[in-house]
């Protein structure tokens, strides 16, 4: 408590890194609390269980109020790019255009954030997965694809060197890559910060904020349960869109906006079993997209993914010997998620013990499209030899967004134009809670994209 800070920045997923790194380089003097630990290649957890008590919120997944979605939420040093894809898409048109409707801001569109887009790649190694990486998953995909008639195309990804031909397979880097080759936040940004002066203190939950005669006090307790409270000048909240969410309204902020317009992309995974074996979860697991405009008209895109046994086991219904029987079967089980661009809001509110309650269910437009996304997925299963199509029954929500939503409008809003709350000039925020609707395409190079554009504002707002 003794030490003033000029930025307090809450959570180091992508979007608190870039914003710490580029605070630093400008000389401000920074704090960053986070709420998970902080691994690194050597010591990230080595099996599904540790790994997802260990990386994320809730002992590894946290529901909706029906339980029929579940969020993976990371809780870690590096925060989403420590267990995520590192698939770093551009927005299209479509995108923006919807964005800066809902919005009111014109800096939504493609010549604006092309800049911000290119700035952050320079930071950040890129790889095309081309059809020479593709395990049996990705050529049933692909071979799915061309009978039907849809397109799709090679997926790029944030890595420097996987070397797959050492037996590498990048499944195992959910849960942090142990060759540093996957461009985390934490080994990409986070080392320059740090290096420029940033002090970074883990396993931190910030629990409250506010602000006394003009300084910030960001109080909140250590994983083993000692409280402690620090002050600066200015707070940058990045802890994510259900994170920043629970904090403003267990701190008593009272913009009712607070918490609206969630959004997660919710997905659902369906498998195929084979005769022959296809080793689903081998080498760059996941190397193609789909690309068909008609699907994007529908709402919904297709993946190339497989998850790790126990995220399989979870998804696949049934239970006791059925359940049994089917998983020995893994390696012979091809699998393909449907993700919708979801367009009913959910609501994160929290309950008087200051717990998370959210509110997310599909309308009849978002299961109209996921509907249509498995339609298309049995086809392409069907017309590649699948013996059995099972559909997993239970949603996923992995991009979660929105809560703190920017627009031009104070009654419709929680963020300025200028990253800043309204009311609250010195309280900015960046990161996914920002989205004022689901974009339907992978949100983190955007998330990094707006963090670089928002600490350049507010570099210059505070000099
Ligand atoms: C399995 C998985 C795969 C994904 N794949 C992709 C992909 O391929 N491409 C893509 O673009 N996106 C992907 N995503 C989504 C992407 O990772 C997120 O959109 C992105 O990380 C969000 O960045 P952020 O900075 O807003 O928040 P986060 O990355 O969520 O970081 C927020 C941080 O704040 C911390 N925090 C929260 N509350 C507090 C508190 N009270 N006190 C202190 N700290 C706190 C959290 O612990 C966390 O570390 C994936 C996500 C998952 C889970």
């Amino acid at each position: 408590m003794k030490t003033m800070y000029d930025m307090i920045i809450i959570g180091a997923g992508p979007s608190g890194c870039f914003m710490a790194q580029a605070f630093t380089q400008a000389g401000l003097k920074c704090l960053m609390l986070e709420a998970g630990k902080h691994f690194n290649k050597q010591t990230y957890p080595t099996n599904d269980l540790d790994a997802n008590s260990q990386l994320y919120w809730g002992g590894g997944i946290e529901l909706n109020k029906t339980a029929d979605i579940g969020f993976l939420r990371p809780k870690v040093v590096g925060g989403g790019s420590i267990v995520n894809q590192a698939l770093l898409d551009r927005f299209d048109d479509n995108a923006f255009d919807s964005w800066r409707n809902v919005s009111g801001i014109e800096f939504f569109n493609q010549e604006t954030m092309s800049y911000y887009y290119d700035d952050v790649l320079k930071d950040i190694k890129m790889q095309k997965l081309g059809p020479e990486l593709r395990n049996g998953n990705a050529k049933i995909f692909a071979e799915g694809f061309e009978k039907n008639g849809y397109l799709c195309d090679s997926l790029e990804r944030g890595q420097s060197n996987c070397a797959y031909e050492n037996g590498n397979d990048c499944i195992e880097c959910l849960r942090g890559c142990r060759i540093d080759s996957k461009q985390s936040a934490a080994i990409t940004i986070l080392p320059r910060a740090l290096k420029e002066g940033l002090r970074l203190i883990s396993e931190f939950e910030v629990t409250n904020l506010k602000i006394k005669e003009g300084i910030h006090i960001v109080e909140g307790r250590f994983s083993w349960g000692e409280q402690a409270s620090f002050k600066a000048g200015h707070v940058t909240l990045a802890s994510g869109a259900i994170g920043n969410s629970r904090l403003l309204l267990n701190s008593k902020f009272n913009n009712p906006n607070i918490g609206r317009g969630f959004y997660s992309h919710p997905q659902a995974m369906s498998l195929a079993i084979y005769d022959q074996e296809i080793n689903a979860h081998k080498g760059a697991f996941q190397t193609m997209k789909s690309s068909d405009p008609n699907f994007r008209l529908q709402n919904f895109k297709l993946e190339n993914v497989f998850a790790p046994p126990v995220g399989i086991a979870m998804l696949l219904p049934g239970i006791g010997k059925v359940h049994q029987e089917r998983m020995k079967r893994i390696t012979h089980m091809a699998c393909i998620e449907v993700a919708i661009r979801d367009q009913n809001p959910g609501h994160i509110t929290v309950t008087s013990d200051g717990n998370l309650k959210i509110t997310k269910e599909l309308n009849e437009v978002d299961r109209k499209s996921l509907k249509a996304g498995q339609q298309a997925i049995h086809q392409i299963f069907k017309s590649t030899g699948a013996k059995e199509i099972i559909d997993g029954e239970f949603k996923i929500g992995l991009h979660l967004m929105g809560g703190l939503a920017i627009g031009s409008t104070r009654s419709k809003s929680v963020v300025t134009p200028n990253f800043s709350l309204y009311d609250f000039p010195k309280i900015f925020c960046a990161d996914s809670s920002i989205f004022p609707n689901a974009p339907g395409i992978n949100p983190s190079l955007t998330i990094m994209a707006l963090s670089k554009m928002a600490s350049q504002k507010i570099i210059k707002g505070i000099s």
